[in-house]
């Protein structure tokens, strides 16, 4: 009964009692064998694969879901490449700053879904338009 009970292992997961020839070898574990079974061991990183799969798909998910909420984003882009086209066209002029007068003025959207429709802004009012449209 002694030898017996040395050979044999209780697994932790199916709880039987099985031959520590069916466990895989552990150095750190005090009795030299892993806590689990080898197919409950197998099944375990199965299960393991398998729930990283799902979070890996659940952070794409969100990752998505990011993207779709950054379509002004995208109109901001669009928005600067034909204020710079139509500049470029001279479709528009480059007028001063409408606060200060400043030329080294920017193009400031109030809409961006109306592409040409700016104001003419220096950076530091075109700040200050920013954070009073934030507010
Ligand atoms: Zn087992
Ligand atoms: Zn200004
Ligand atoms: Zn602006």
């Amino acid at each position: 009964m002694e030898t017996q009970s040395s050979t044999l292992k209780l697994c932790r997961r199916c709880e039987v009692l099985k031959p520590t020839t069916t466990f895989a070898k552990s150095k750190n574990i005090k009795d030299g064998f892993w806590t689990y079974c080898k197919p409950c061991d197998y099944i375990r990183n199965k299960e393991y694969i398998a729930a990283n799969r799902e979070k890996h798909k659940e952070k794409r998910r969100i990752r998505m879901k990011n993207w779709q909420q950054l379509p002004l984003e995208k109109l901001k882009a669009r928005s600067r490449g034909a204020v710079a086209r139509a500049l470029k066209k001279g479709e528009i002029l480059k007028e001063p700053c409408e606060v200060c007068g400043e030329t080294k003025s920017y193009a400031h959207h109030d809409d961006y879904s109306k592409p040409l429709d700016i104001r003419w802004v220096c950076a530091p009012h075109h700040k200050e338009i920013h954070n009073l449209l934030k507010a």
